[in-house]
Parts: structure tokens; sequence; C-alpha cells
């Protein structure tokens, strides 16, 4: 075994391993990841619980600084570590190294915010005396986090954990455990007292169980598939833990009359089929008014033939491989499931090479009733939907169980403004593709997509605190 869990600020190994490849190529070997099971997260809750007074009493300059210098090992490191991702992940090595960027600046960001983390002073309603308000950590800390962000996602759910004094036990995805285990490298170097933070890696149906069950933790963040997180919701609910989840996403762009078409195909292609369409604030829903439907479809279709899919180590490459064999497979369902349901099916063949490589498919003619509308797919394809006007767009955008990120192409501020105000989202995007956001501010969905307080910016704080209330009299 390369590559232990970290639990208690040591190294500890484990007999059984998970072997770690590239999805890009199938005999290249990351490593070999511990794969533990219930009694390994005890014993990183054990060793948080220990740690959970001191660091919770922490100077916020200490846990500043902690944080402050992760984020500076992670620029430090920023080409071995986006190399690293792009081999175990699959995404491209731009995407990769800006997605390692992006995890040193919330490193950074938070550790700002351990500095911030005000409370107020209220007058009482009684004479003489005086209220407080503060916020405090909510204690251990669950973390459980998917494959297809496996450096950001576990980023923005450990740096406000650590800014605001909760300790934590994270486990990364089986199929990414390479970035999550340098990040618990970069902590230890950065001077993370001992059982502040604990990485266990294995199986959903083990690890991430039993942390959602133990009884010493008291918050568990989970982003990954609805059926999951709402069975860890259940779960979460019945034990009175608090919960954050942030699931899937059916998201739509919306592309109107007066839009610029240059500005509409870049978005969609971008939105549709960058990281291989594997981000749950991709566009899966192209909305298309009829005016503009026969001239934007062409384009696309052009567009997304000549995207560069292969090795994502190759800087011409511009889409890489799907992220696994069962994610392909089901991805190639979709594409005969659209030619069933009777959508002119453009693209989708496979591509070359020993990995799961794929190219990107468009679904024109489809209906919003169709499965290929309604489910999310999570790979490089999109339905492309024909519709009489903005109010039927609109309609449209919101037909939909999820409600994650929702765009608009157009010139019109006018429908800009209205699309803003009524699309039934947590986010809202116009002119520019669904996904793509800022690590300031909040990141999160309505309906079936997110649940609980956001995350990201400094709106992370009100999953990572708990508040206290006191009266003092002289
Ligand atoms: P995906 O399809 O994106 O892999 P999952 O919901 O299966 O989505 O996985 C997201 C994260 O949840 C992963 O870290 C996974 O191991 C974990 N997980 C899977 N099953 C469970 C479970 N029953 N309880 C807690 N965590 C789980």
């Amino acid at each position: 075994m390369d590559f232990a869990h970290y639990i208690g600020g040591e190294w500890v190994a484990d007999t059984e391993i998970t072997t770690n490849t590239s999805p890009a190529n199938r005999d290249d070997v990351i490593g070999t990841y511990a794969r533990g099971g219930a009694a390994r997260v005890d014993e990183a809750v054990s060793a948080a619980k220990d740690a959970l007074s001191g660091w919770a009493a922490a100077s916020p300059q200490i846990r500043h600084d902690v944080l402050e210098r992760a984020g500076a090992l992670i620029v430090e490191r920023k080409d071995e570590l986006g190399r690293l991702l792009a081999r175990e992940e699959g995404k491209t090595i731009a995407e990769a190294t800006g997605e390692t960027i992006r995890a040193a600046q919330v490193f950074k960001f938070f550790a700002g915010e351990a500095l911030r983390n005000t409370g107020d002073a209220v007058a009482s309603v009684r004479p003489g005396i005086d209220v407080m308000i503060e916020r405090e950590p909510v204690g251990i800390v669950g973390l459980i986090t998917p494959w297809n962000f496996p450096i950001a996602i576990p980023a923005w759910k450990l740096a406000p954990a650590l800014a605001f004094g909760n300790t934590v036990v994270m486990k990364p995805a089986e199929l990414t455990p390479g970035c999550a285990w340098e990040l618990a490298k970069i902590l230890d170097e950065a001077g993370c007292p001992a059982g502040v933070f604990n990485l266990v890696m294995g199986p959903g149906s083990k690890v991430g169980a039993r942390i959602v069950e133990h009884e010493d933790i008291a918050a568990v963040s989970f982003t990954g598939s609805v059926a999951t997180g709402r069975q860890v919701a259940i779960d979460c609910a019945t034990r009175g833990k608090k919960v954050q989840l942030e699931m899937g996403g059916k998201n739509p762009m919306v592309v109107v009359d007066d839009a610029d078409l240059d500005v509409a195909v870049g978005a969609s292609l971008n939105g549709a089929f960058f990281s291989t369409g594997q981000r749950c604030t991709a566009s899966s829903r192209l909305i298309v008014t009829a005016g503009i439907y026969d001239a934007f479809l062409d384009r696309l279709t052009a567009a997304a033939a000549d995207l560069v899919v292969g090795d994502p180590l190759d800087a011409k490459t511009q889409i890489g491989p799907v992220v696994d064999q069962s994610q392909l497979d089901q991805n190639l369902g979709y594409l005969a499931l659209a030619a069933e349901e009777g959508c002119d099916v453009r693209g989708g063949g496979l591509g070359n090479g020993n990995g799961f490589f794929m190219h990107p498919a468009i679904f024109a003619g489809a209906s919003n009733q169709m499965r290929v509308s309604r489910e999310e797919i999570f790979g490089p394809m999109a339905s492309v939907i024909r519709v009489a006007d903005y109010d039927e767009a609109l309609a449209v955008a919101n037909d939909t169980e999820f409600g994650l990120s929702s765009g608009i192409c157009t010139t019109s501020l006018k429908l800009a403004s209205h699309f803003r105000r009524h699309a039934n989202a947590g986010m809202v995007m116009v002119n520019l593709p669904t996904a793509g956001v800022d690590y300031h501010v909040p990141f999160g969905g309505r309906k079936g997509s997110s649940y609980g307080p956001r995350e990201q910016g400094s709106y992370a704080r009100e999953f990572y605190t708990t508040v206290k209330t006191s009266y003092i009299a002289p």
C-alpha cells in the first residue's frame, strides 16, 4: 500500500486497498490507497474528539495561519497536483490546474474568515441586561465528497470547517482518493494539530455510512448523487445531526432569438461538454426559441464535432475521458435511449485509446418530457429543446425536479432581468455558462439539487457554526 489514512496526526495503514487508476489509461496506476471501514471511522472520530476543545479554543490567528499556509503549499505544488488530478479524474490539465488553484484560493479565503467571525451585541428588552449573540463551532464534522472535483470540493468543505473551530473526519470518493490524500499531507505540513483533520478512505457503504451514523459526529456535509444524499439526510435527521447536501442538476440554458449566437454557442458548448459534462452545474437542457433554433443547432453541432477528445495531459485536449466504465456504460445507455425517445442524436461515438473516451453528443429535437431531459446524466450530452418564445422557454427551464443553476443568453436587459427574477434556481447566469462559479459567494440550489445552508463564501458560516445567545446582568 502506497497511501495510508491520516488519523490523529499519524499515517495509518490498512490491509485492504483501493487501486487508483487513470480513466484515460487503464494501465496507468496512480497508487494503492488504504481502504478502511467502520472501525477506522471510529478511530478518527476519537482523535477528532480529543482535538476538539483545543482547536475550538485556538486563537483565530492560529487557525488563520494553518489555512493560509495550506493555501500557499497548494499554490507551490499546483502543477504537480493539477497533473495528479488530471490523471485520477480525467479532466484536462488546464481544468485540473485551475481547480487546484481554486482549492488554494478557498483555503486563503477561509483563513481570512477565521478572523472575521463576528457576533452581535443587542440591547435587551429588560433594563440593565446585555445580550450577546456569538457563533461557536458545531463540533466534529463529517465530510463526504464526490469524485468530480476531487480537490476543490474537499477544500470548500474543509476550509470553513477548520476556520470556525470544528474538527473533521473526511471521506473522499473511492475513485479519487489521491487529491484528498495530498490535502491531508499539506495540512500536516501546514501545522494543523494532530486530530483536527482526519482522512479515512474507503467505500461509501462502510466509511460514509459510519460517518453518518456515528453519534459523536454533529454535522455532515455531503456532495454526491440524489439517491445517496436523500438517504444521508434521512439518517442524519433521525439522529438529530445538522446536514448539508449538494446533489444533482438538470440545468437549463435558454437561448432566445435576440441572443448573440457566438456567445450562446460558446456558453452552451462550455456548459454542456467541458469537464466531460461531469459537473452538477452542467447545461444538460439547451432550450432554444424557434427563430434562432436552426442556426444555433447547426453552429453547436459543428463546434461540438470539432472538440478534441483525448489524453487529459495533452495540452491540445478539450474533453477528457468519462470517469469509469460504469459511468461510460450509463452514458451509452442514455445515448441509446435518446434515439429510442425520438431525438436526432448527433455525435456521441466512442473515442480511441485505452481509456473511457466518448465524443460529446447532442440530442436535437428533444422534448422536456423525455427521460433524457429529466434525469441527470452526468456525461458530455445535452438535449436541445425547441420552444416558441421566451415565456415557454422560462416555463420549460423551471419544469424540472432540480434547481441548481439556470442560464439565459439574450441581448435584452428586460428578458435578462425577468429571467433572473423568475428562474427557480440557486444560481442564475446571464450570457455565461451555467457552470463556472466564484469562490467567495454562495454556491447551492433549490428543490432536488440542495438541502440545508449554502456552501462557500461568507454564507458557509451558517452550516459550520452554531449560535449561542448569552444574557448578562451586572
Ligand atoms: P457518485 O455517483 O457521484 O459517486 P455517490 O452519492 O455514490 O455519488 O457518492 C458520493 C459520495 O458519497 C462518495 O464519497 C461515496 O463513497 C459516498 N457514499 C456512497 N454511499 C454512501 C452511503 N450509503 N452513506 C454515506 N456515503 C456514501
